[in-house]
This record gives C-alpha cells, structure tokens and sequence, in this order.
C-alpha cells in the first residue's frame, strides 16, 4: 500500500520476538501504516561468522527504509563479537540517543512519583570513540575526543526535541570544571546553541551534583543533555528510577536513519515463556511512530496503553508492584491484546499525551553543522611521552634539557615534567605518587629564550635525539595555537 512507510524490523533473540509480536499487534490494531521488513540479527548471525551480528545484506534494507524497530539480542560472551548497537549507531551515524523517563505512581512503584524526564545523549562521541592503546607496562589511555560538530549536533536536537515536545528546560551537565577543553566546548556548545531558543529555560550542572539532584528530585529536571558516558550512565539511573527499566523505550536519531529499541535485553532466563514485558518495546515503537509522522496513532496507542496500567494489567515483571498488585499476571500477548481492547480510549489519572501529527520541521533550517574556516594554526611545542621505570624527575629532565638544544641553538626548552597530569619537574614534591609514564613538555625557544613557532621537522628532530640517547618516547601531542590562543591545558600545578 502506498501510503504504508516501509521499516526494518528484527526481531532479535530470548524474549525478542515474543515483544516485538505483542508491539506489531497493537500497532497493527491502531491503525500504524507501516510496510515491515524483516532482517535476522544477533545471535544466529554472529555465530554464522558475522562478528557485528548483522549480515552484509541487512544494512541495504536499513539503509533504504532508514528506519529500524529492533528487538534486543544476546552478544555472545567471548572475545571477537563486536557490539552490534555500537557498529549501527556508529556506522548510521545515529548521533542522538533519547530516553524518556516517566513515572506512572500510583499504578507502578517508584520513590518519585512527578519524574517525567527525557535523557538526550550524545551517542558517538567521548571516550566511547574505542582508541585506546596500553602505553607502558603500568599504562593504559583511552581517548576522550569531543568535536564541535557532535556538540552542535547533539545540542541543537536537544533544544529542537525541548520545542517540539513542549519542554519548558535543558539542562546541560558536564564536568567542565575538571575537562576544561573537551566538556568546556561542550558547555560553551551550549550556551551558544541556548541563544538561539529564548523561549526554552536552560542551565548547565557539573555532572557529579547533577546527578546526585538527578537520584534525588528527578522532577526539577526536563530535558537533560549530556556528553556520551554520563548519558549512558545517567539514562540507566533515571530508566530504573521510575520504578522499571522494563517500560523504557530508546531513540537512537541520526540524519538520515534512526533505530528504536527498548533499553531491556534479551532476558534469556524468561525467553520463550511467552511472559514478557512488551511495553519497552511498545513505547519504542511509538517514539517510532512520531518520528514517521503518525503521531495521531502514536498518541492513541500511548494513551491505551496508560489506560491499560490503570486498570492494574500487569505483566509478572511488575506483579507485586504500585497499588494492590493482585490477581493473575498478564502473559505478552494477552497483555498486548489488553491495550488493543482500549485503544481509543485515555488514561483517568495519569496524564494522557497528545503527539503532533504534522510534520515538525527543525526550529533552525539547514545543515546540523557547517565547517567553519579553519584558524591560524602555529605549533609552539610538543609533549613527549616516554616509558621509564625507576626514573626520577631529576635525573629525567637533566637528560632531556641537553637533549633538547641539539643540534641548533634556537631549540627547545624543556618547560616541565608530568606523571599522570601532576607537575613533578621542575619544584615537584616528594610525595606524588610516580608511575612509568612521563609527560615531557618542551617548548619551542629562540637563542634568547623567547617563545617562538617550531616546524614538524624539528620536532621529528627531537623525537631523533630522545631516541638516540636510549630514551623511549611513546607518543606525542603538538601544542598548537589557534589564532594566538593555546590549544592545550596547563600541568596539574604548573
Ligand atoms: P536483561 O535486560 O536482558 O535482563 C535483566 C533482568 O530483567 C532479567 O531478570 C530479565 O528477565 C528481566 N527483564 C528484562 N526485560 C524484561 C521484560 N521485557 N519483561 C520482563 N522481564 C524483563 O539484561 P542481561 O540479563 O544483563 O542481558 C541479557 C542479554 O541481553 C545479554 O546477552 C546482553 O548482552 C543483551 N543486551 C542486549 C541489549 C540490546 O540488544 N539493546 C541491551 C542490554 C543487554
């Protein structure tokens, strides 16, 4: 049928295909015009030899149809199977990952009953970038990269979705006072993008009491946007909070394709029981829903759905639960076939929701991004890592110092020694606990001593000395200005 939009559908494993049949059902019954394809993922196909867990031929439906409802699926325990949530976000480019969080007191028990909260995480970025490299027999580094088009694009949407779903604030939370370069451009992201929406209150927390505010009073909280990591671990908390991260569904946005999961997985210990929670997935669905402009069917079937944990429909997951849990818990399927009888018809006490049908532009037209021109770039220094055990400050930097002027005389200056970010060359303390890893900081210096700009040959040059004197440098880090101002961070006490 025409007027069907075509999705990807998988069905995953353990539980997966009993929720994904109770969603369909009720999808079906409201009315979603949806033309389903189905891929295999998971399991099977990681042990056919696929180590994603997707099969070559999959990503052409997803790449046609660019929308994905996804069942969980197991990962094989075992080195060599690669995350195949990771692979999608990454490979698709699904930049935004957004959780709601609602509580549905009395009806569900939770220790915050007014929560209703939505999570927009940064979703490829961060330290989960997966460069990381074991640097010396007592070092291992994991790179933290934030970028500004991933700021702009994930704040932007954060705003956009605030707008559009009738959101009053975001709330920013970083740990900026710490990272001051990479979450410093992602608060500083922020305040940018922030001009741009008067309409929308915003404020910016340091992750650490954010979080604790976050544990403690979830309800001053509207739309929480974050870098990578904190989003990942923020979204599980507040998903428990509101009494069950068996309720929560996930988007995972990207610009040209988007996957809708529920945040559970595969439960294998409850598999083929036909006893599943189907509503992760559901209300995944609806976010899916919204995303392809049904929003009017999205809306009926949210709101029965409401209505159906009114009337105390439970699955065994949350018997026991929230007001007087009594009676015979609902299997999967009768519990789909419960929300299919009150379709049409809303919640009593829970507040219904109402999602726009028409389509949303974006408030801010255009590219997510555009590439500013690039700055003046000068290199001023170089940060040397090497690999030394049982080496102190001392005796390091007097063998660095002379290495540093060879061969010319406007060389190198060695400004100062680090382990593990704390000063401990020149005026270290005694106390400062030394690893093997020593960051070598030389800056570039005239015959008089004065700063000045040094080029990638000299610095290569340098690299010749450290190693012709038996040193072992590691890695290195150009500290470069950007039109006159320093693109690196000072020393811990430098
Ligand atoms: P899990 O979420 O599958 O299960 C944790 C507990 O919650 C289990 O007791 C399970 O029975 C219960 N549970 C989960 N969903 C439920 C539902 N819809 N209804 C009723 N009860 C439910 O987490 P796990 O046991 O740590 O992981 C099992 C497998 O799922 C692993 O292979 C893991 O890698 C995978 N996983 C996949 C995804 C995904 O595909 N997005 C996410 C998380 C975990």
């Amino acid at each position: 049928m025409p007027d069907r939009t075509p999705i990807t559908i998988a069905e995953g494993d353990g539980i997966g295909p009993e929720i994904m049949a109770a969603t369909l059902k009720v999808l079906d019954a409201a009315g979603a015009r949806i033309a389903p394809e189905r891929i295999e993922i998971g399991e099977k196909v990681y042990r056919a030899g696929h180590s994603s867990g997707i099969a070559p031929e999959s990503w052409a439906s997803l790449r046609r149809t660019k929308v994905f409802l996804k069942s969980p699926i197991t990962t094989p325990q075992g080195g060599g199977f690669k995350s195949l949530n990771v692979t999608i976000r990454k490979t698709l480019g699904l930049y935004a990952n957004v959780r709601p969080c609602a509580s549905y007191a009395p009806f569900v028990a939770t220790k915050h009953p007014k929560m209703d909260l939505v999570i927009v995480r940064e979703n490829e970025e961060d330290l989960y970038a997966g460069i990381e490299h074991r640097q010396t027999d007592e070092v291992f580094q994991c790179l933290k990269l934030v970028t500004r088009p991933g700021c702009e694009k994930i704040i932007r949407y954060a705003f956009d979705y605030a707008r559009s779903h009738g959101r009053q604030k975001v709330t920013c939370m970083t740990k900026d006072n710490i990272m001051k370069m990479t979450d410093g451009l992602f608060h500083q992201v922020f305040d940018e993008v922030a001009a741009a929406y008067p309409d929308i209150g915003t404020e910016h927390m340091i992750v650490d009491i954010g979080a604790a505010r976050l544990a403690t009073r979830p309800e001053r909280f509207d739309v929480v946007v974050t870098p990578n990591l904190y989003g990942d671990i923020l979204s599980d908390i507040a998903a428990e909070m509101t009494g069950s991260v068996g309720l929560a569904g996930s988007a995972n946005i990207g610009e040209h394709v988007a996957m809708f999961e529920a945040i559970h997985g595969s439960a294998p210990d409850i598999a083929g029981k036909g006893i599943a929670n189907p509503s992760g997935l559901l209300l995944a669905a609806v976010m899916m829903l919204v995303h392809i402009r049904q929003g009017a069917v999205a809306t009926k079937i949210h709101n029965a759905w409401l209505r159906t944990l009114e009337d105390g429909v439970f699955t065994a997951d949350l018997m026991g639960q929230g007001e007087a849990r009594i009676g015979r818990p609902f299997g999967s399927m009768d519990f789909a076939d419960a929300i299919v009888e009150r379709l049409g018809r809303g919640p009593k006490k829970l507040r219904a929701v109402e999602y726009a049908d028409a389509p949303q532009p974006r408030s801010t037209p255009g590219p997510l991004y555009t590439r500013a021109a690039p700055k003046p770039k000068q290199i001023v220094g170089v940060d040397v890592f090497v690999h030394a055990a049982d080496a102190s400050p001392d005796f390091l930097a007097g063998r660095l110092a002379t290495l540093a002027h060879q061969p010319r005389p406007a060389g190198f200056a060695l400004q100062m020694i680090t382990n593990r970010g704390v000063k401990v060359w020149p005026g270290g303390f005694p106390e400062t606990f030394c690893t093997d890893h020593w960051r070598c900081r030389f800056v570039g210096v005239d015959a008089s001593g004065a700063p000045r700009e040094v080029t990638h040959g000299e610095v290569v040059d340098l690299l010749h000395n450290l190693v012709s004197d038996g040193l072992d440098f590691i890695k290195t880090e150009h500290l470069c200005n950007f039109d006159g101002v320093a693109g690196f961070a000072l020393g811990q006490g430098q």
